[in-house]
C-alpha cells in the first residue's frame, strides 16, 4: 500500500484507540470511549495467579461429576451472539443464557463473553462446575497472566475468588450434546429480531480492519486517476496487498520499464522512441508487431479482447514464459533493436 496511505491508518488508529481521540471512519465519528482498552502488565501478581491445573487445553472431553456448564459464541453476516447453558449433577438442562451482541464484536469476544457469564452464574454457587469452551484462543488468553483482553481478565478475577470452578476445551462440531446446545443457543439469539443488544465494548481490531478497508477504498480510487503506471493498470486493474510474483521481465514488460526503445527515451538513455524496423519501440511491438521478433510472436488480440489478453499473458504459465523468452531477447539484443544512429 502506498505510504502515504498506510500512515494516515495507522496514525487514525493511534490517535482512536491509544491516544484516545475522536476519529472520523468512512463517514461516522468514533468515539474512543466506545472502544476497548488493551489490558497491559499482570492481571495478578504472579505468586497470587491462577493455578495451571484451573485451565485445561487439552482436548478431552470428560463430564465432570457436578455441574457442566458449555459456552459458545457465534458471528455471521447476520450478527453476534454469545450464550451458555448449564447441565447440573444429573445432567439435566437447569439454566441457560443468550445475549446478542453488536455486529461489531468479534467473536473471539463473544466466546470470552458467554465465559464470563457463566463464570458468573457458577461463582454464586458452592457447585464444582466446569465451564467448556471450544474456543482455544480464548482459554489460552484466560491462561496468560498478562493478556491483553480486558473481558479475559475479569474471568481470570472470578476464578481466583471461586476455586468451584474449572475450565476445559470441548471440539466443537464432534456431537457433544451440551457443546451442540451452546452453539444453537448463541446462532439462535442473533436472528431473533426483539432481542436487545448487550453493550460490549467494540474490538480495537473493528478500527483496524475498516481504517484497513478505508485505505484500500482509497489507493484503488488513487490507482484508477493515477497519471502513471497505465500500462500495469490495465494489467491489475485491482488494487491488493498480494504480491504478484511475477519473473522479472514480466515486470519489465507489464510496467514498460526494460529494454524497450520507448521506454529507453522516456528516460532519457536512448535519443528516439523508436525500434530499428521505424516503429516505436514498445513492448507491444515487440510481442506482436515487430520483424525483428517474430519468432516470440502472439497472436495480434482484437481491439475489443485486448484487456483480457493483457491479463492472460500474467495469469497463463506459458504465456508468461514467452513473456520471459521475449524480454530476455530483447535485453540480450538492445543495440541491435533500437534504432540506428545514421
Ligand atoms: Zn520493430
Amino acid at each position: 500500500m502506498p505510504l502515504h496511505l498506510k500512515i494516515e491508518a495507522e496514525a487514525n488508529y493511534v490517535a482512536l484507540t491509544r491516544i484516545g481521540k475522536k476519529t472520523w471512519i468512512k463517514d461516522k465519528e468514533e468515539d474512543p470511549a466506545q472502544f476497548e482498552k488493551k489490558a497491559v502488565g499482570w492481571t495478578n501478581h504472579p505468586a497470587t495467579g491462577l493455578e495451571e491445573e484451573r485451565i485445561s487445553t487439552i482436548p478431552e472431553f470428560h463430564r465432570l461429576v457436578g455441574h457442566n456448564i458449555y459456552s459458545d459464541g457465534s458471528k455471521s453476516e447476520q450478527g453476534v451472539g454469545s450464550a451458555f447453558c448449564e447441565f447440573d449433577h444429573s445432567n439435566t438442562l437447569s439454566h441457560t443464557w443468550q445475549a446478542k451482541l453488536h455486529p461489531r464484536n468479534s467473536v473471539f469476544q463473544a466466546e470470552l463473553i458467554g465465559i464470563l457469564e457463566a463464570a458468573k452464574h457458577a461463582a454464586i454457587t458452592t457447585n464444582t462446575t466446569k465451564i467448556w469452551s471450544d474456543s482455544l484462543s480464548s482459554l489460552q488468553a484466560l491462561q496468560d497472566p498478562k493478556t491483553n483482553s480486558p473481558i479475559a481478565r475479569q474471568i481470570q478475577q472470578i476464578l481466583l475468588k471461586s476455586p468451584n470452578i474449572t475450565l476445559g476445551w470441548i471440539k466443537a462440531h464432534v456431537g457433544h450434546e451440551g457443546n451442540e446446545k451452546a452453539d444453537e443457543l448463541a446462532k439462535e439469539v442473533i436472528t431473533q429480531a426483539d432481542t436487545p443488544i448487550v453493550e460490549a465494548p467494540f474490538p480495537r481490531s473493528w478500527a483496524k480492519k475498516e481504517l484497513q478497508n478505508q485505505a484500500m477504498a482509497l489507493w484503488q480510487q488513487q490507482w484508477d486517476n493515477e497519471k502513471f503506471g497505465r500500462s500495469t493498470h490495465k494489467v491489475l486493474p485491482k488494487v491488493s496487498l498480494k504480491t504478484c510474483n511475477w519473473p522479472r521481465q514480466v515486470t519489465q514488460y507489464v510496467t514498460e520499464h526494460g529494454p524497450f526503445p520507448y521506454y529507453l527515451h522516456r528516460f532519457g538513455k536512448h535519443r528516439d522512441p523508436f525500434c530499428a524496423c521505424g516503429e516505436e519501440g514498445t513492448p507491444y511491438h515487440y510481442a506482436v508487431h515487430c520483424p525483428l521478433t517474430s519468432s516470440f510472436h502472439f497472436r495480434e488480440p482484437g481491439a475489443q479482447h485486448r484487456e483480457a489478453w493483457n491479463k492472460s499473458l500474467v495469469s497463463h504459465p506459458l504465456l508468461r514464459d514467452k513473456i520471459v523468452r521475449l524480454v530476455n531477447f530483447l535485453s540480450h539484443n538492445e543495440e541491435l533493436i533500437k534504432s540506428q544512429t545514421n
